[in-house]
């Protein structure tokens, strides 16, 4: 019996350390535009380790409540646009930079969704951290070699000071540096686009800035006839935590008070009009909305649609 037992659990461990495939993209509709979540896979992330609670005991409660826990594996999503004749990506993904186990499934969630990186004709970074624009290139070759790659002016004018490494610098510039790095085929190419603050990027696609978490970190608006989809970037690391408790900010925030601001205002604005949210961390497709709930708020996400339904 016992030794039945030890085979089980034995049998249960090797299922759960297998890595399962899961299905990586899901399409959905914002009026007549075209919208796919790609997932670029998950990572591990201890939240009492990213999160800086002014009480850290509430990031543990608050994981807890919702069966959660530490490290919590975080997903890592991108979006792809059909808009007329252009296949815009926001976001790239981790790529190899999170190592042979984490991210880098976006290319291959691209391709079972039907299209080849070279399809690509544009993309939307909303910051240069490894997880968002680390996806780019590969040993120094570009993924998506058709793509104009396109980022806020502050972003590449930051990295552009810290480009030399400094004994100095905090965790969060030695540890991004590889994401700038990810650009250079892109800038070597003249392959990259700045934008301002509320910039008309294409037919419906418009920048907005929400300075905080990096100096030049950009959501995205997407609006066609009535409805309106925000990508929100890195707005929201781990929701069981965050909603609840918008003020807590993160290890990599530039200005953690700035970003923590950022969160409470893009919070209260999507709660009050009603518009669909596309968050790169929140749990796969992570596309819904949010509502104000007591002191904190609720995350709504989209409902499962074979229609492309969003309502
Ligand atoms: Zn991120």
């Amino acid at each position: 019996m016992a030794m039945i037992a030890g085979w089980l659990i034995s049998c249960f461990a090797g299922i759960t350390q297998t890595p399962t495939s899961q299905p990586g993209y899901q399409h959905f509709k914002i009026d007549k535009v075209d919208v796919t979540a790609l997932s670029d896979g998950t990572v591990p992330v201890s939240a009492n380790q990213l999160l800086h609670a002014k009480e850290q005991a509430g990031v543990s409660e608050l994981l807890g409540e919702a069966y959660l826990t530490d490290p919590v594996e975080v997903s890592i999503n991108a979006y792809l646009i059909r808009n007329g004749n252009k296949l815009i990506l926001i976001d790239a993904g981790a790529g190899a930079l999170f190592g042979p186990t984490h991210g880098g499934k976006l290319i291959s969630n691209l391709e079972a969704a039907g299209f080849s990186p070279d399809q690509v004709t544009d993309i939307l970074i909303t910051h240069i951290h490894l997880d968002h624009s680390g996806g780019l290139s590969l040993n120094g070759i570009r993924q998506f070699p058709n793509a104009m790659v396109h980022v806020n002016a502050k972003e590449i004018a930051f990295w552009k000071e810290h480009q030399t490494p400094q004994a100095t610098e905090s965790r969060g510039i030695t540890d991004n540096r590889p994401a700038f790095e990810a650009l250079k085929p892109y800038q070597d190419a003249g392959k990259v686009v700045l934008f301002a603050n509320n910039t008309i990027l294409f037919d419906g696609i418009r920048t907005k800035e929400v300075v905080g978490h990096t100096p030049g970190h950009t959501v995205f608006v997407l609006q066609s006839e009535k409805e309106k989809l925000v990508f929100w970037g890195d707005l929201i690391h781990i929701e069981a935590v965050q909603f609840h408790r918008p003020e807590i900010d993160n290890e990599f925030d530039v200005d953690k008070e700035k970003a923590a601001a950022q969160r409470q205002t893009s919070y209260e604005e999507a709660s009050a009009k009603g518009y669909l949210v596309a968050a790169d961390h929140i749990s796969f497709p992570g596309i819904g909305r949010v509502k104000k709930d007591g002191a904190g708020y609720r995350w709504l996400p989209l409902a499962y649609s074979l229609l492309s339904r969003t309502r």
